[in-house]
């Protein structure tokens, strides 16, 4: 698999298009400017954000041989993703021989007809789900939804994504970006449309809120047929599928329902159960600041007499090979959405998740999204500037991805696409800017121009729209205003016209030097 994806090239961005439901979304900065307008927003996610990093930087201090687990777990990642058909093939057999039925899915199409197909087939028109992060990539509740088939989402914050007709904007915490009242006011519009109403007189203490989702879940667990789950590991070894959770109620979905379709994107299979013991110490500290998850299931095929005795496991690839064939942005596959890296962000913790247009928000989704669906649209080629490269991503990342490095790729990659042509107003800048610098006096002259221009603008520190075509940068920050002397203004202040003249023929004098 790793040799024929070499051989296609690593130059070639992957195919697919921005899915349905975020096709003709606006680029990143529409959408982050959209969100800081939002103060309540900002608020919500500067709280839940800050409290998430202090919390687990106090159990990952805890650990003395943290480093070595990173290590060892990235290691793992990288030999599980270079000898991934292997293994793949492995999985497959043994869950098989543990009484499953394995599909593969080439893409998000290929997944969701697998999946309804197995829901008619148990003659159900509705499902209760655990928390997937691959069948949210999959947009698998639109196309049951677009089947006749009600999807129910039973993880807490996903349920308040639901019934508040909304997106999810975390990776852990989907509704991260809502605080109690909001939710309070969500589950009493809308819990009566969806089953069980919210109880008479709910308020917004988290105990209540609590109760009133436990009241409502309740009656979907008891009479669900057919449940459908993602993964966080798949063992090899063993054939055996892993979820952790907070709440229970994925086990409710694993444990009740006759038969269980389990959506699991071929990068989470793990060697051997001797490799799970890593990620179940990076896993919960990273992402919950937990010392251990409450809940962990693990089951292996079907066991008679004992939960779902009609057991599925949908394979999917949906771009992933495609990802694995670049030897350098393969890392992203290492990830095991622990949402540690959207938790330090600093771009992350002001324009929120929606921004990001993809299930996969923050810094791991700015280099994950555009691999998997392509560059080919406005919001996925705008994904590898989200960020401001600061590097806090990869300092808590647990398996180790170099998303700053996979961001500056990235936008190489954007920037090569769209060579030819006319240029743009930004390559035209570029182009100026170089000529500009490549002559000392064409740069002490706009420097000069530039020195008026700020005496112009009186005692104002930054500038918020310059004219066309500069207009473009400050459509998405503030430009500074120049300063009112050069460094060799300053020099010659400082230390006298006669020190120009010791630093020698590199020094501020210099052609292209600095003035
Ligand atoms: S990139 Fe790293 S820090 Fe971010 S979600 Fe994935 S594993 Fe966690």
């Amino acid at each position: 698999m790793s040799g024929e994806g070499r051989a296609r090239g690593r130059t070639r961005l992957p195919r697919a298009e921005t899915t349905a439901t975020f096709v003709g979304m606006p680029a990143f900065p529409s959408m982050a400017r959209e969100a800081l307008d939002n103060t309540q927003q900002r608020r919500n996610l500067a709280h839940a954000t800050h409290t998430i990093r202090t919390k687990r930087a106090a159990v990952v201090g805890e650990v003395p041989q943290w480093e070595a687990l990173r290590l060892n777990g990235s290691q793992t990642k990288d030999h599980m993703l270079a000898h991934l058909d292997d293994y793949l093939l492995q999985l497959e057999e043994n869950l098989v021989e543990a009484g499953a039925t394995v599909h593969w899915a080439r893409d998000a199409d290929e997944a969701n007809r697998i999946a309804i197909d197995l829901v008619r087939a148990e003659g159900v028109d509705e499902v209760v789900k655990v928390k997937s992060m691959a069948t949210q990539e999959i947009e698998l509740n639109e196309a049951l939804e677009a089947a006749g088939i009600a999807a129910w989402e039973t993880d807490l914050a996903e349920l308040i994504v639901q019934l508040g007709h909304d997106r999810p904007s975390h990776i852990l915490v989907p509704a991260i970006h809502r605080n109690r009242s909001e939710i309070r006011d969500i589950f009493r519009r809308e819990m009566a449309r969806a089953g069980r109403p919210a109880p008479e007189g709910l308020t917004d203490e988290p105990t209540q809120l609590a109760d009133a989702a436990r009241l409502h879940l309740r009656e979907k667990f008891l009479r669900a047929k057919v449940a459908i789950s993602g993964a966080n590991f798949a063992i090899a070894e063993t054939g055996s599928l892993v979820v952790l959770e907070s709440e229970g109620n994925g086990r409710m979905c694993l444990t009740l329902p006759e038969t269980l379709i389990s959506v699991v994107g071929i990068e989470k299979v793990l060697p051997s159960w001797s490799d799970l013991s890593t990620f179940l110490q990076l896993l919960p500290r990273s992402s919950t600041g937990e010392r251990m998850n409450p809940y962990t299931t693990m089951w292996t095929g079907a066991a008679a007499g004992d939960g779902p005795q009609d057991v599925h496991v949908i394979l999917l690839d949906n771009g992933r090979t495609s990802v694995l064939a670049d030897e350098v942005g393969r890392q992203a596959l290492r990830c095991i959405r622990c949402s540690a890296c959207l938790n330090v962000c600093p771009v992350y913790e002001r324009a929120g998740g929606h921004a990001y247009g993809s299930v996969y928000p923050g810094p791991i989704g700015a280099v994950l999204t555009p691999q998997l669906r392509g560059t080919s649209s406005k919001l996925d080629q705008s994904l590898p500037y989200a960020s401001s490269l600061c590097g806090a991503c990869f300092e808590v990342c647990p398996v180790r991805i170099d998303i700053p490095r996979l961001l500056v790729r990235l936008r190489t990659q954007v920037i090569d696409g769209k060579r030819g042509g006319l240029p743009t107003a930004e390559g035209a800048a570029m182009r100026s800017a170089a000529w500009m610098f490549a002559d000392h006096r064409r740069f002490e002259k706009a420097q000069d121009a530039a020195t008026l221009g700020s005496l112009l603008l009186g005692r104002r520190t930054s500038i918020h729209r310059l004219p066309w075509p500069a207009s473009a940068w400050t459509e998405a920050r503030n430009a500074p205003v120049p300063p009112r002397e050069t460094f060799r203004e300053w020099w010659v202040r400082t230390h006298g016209e006669s020190a120009t003249g010791t630093t020698g023929s590199g020094g501020p004098g210099a052609a292209g030097g600095v003035r």
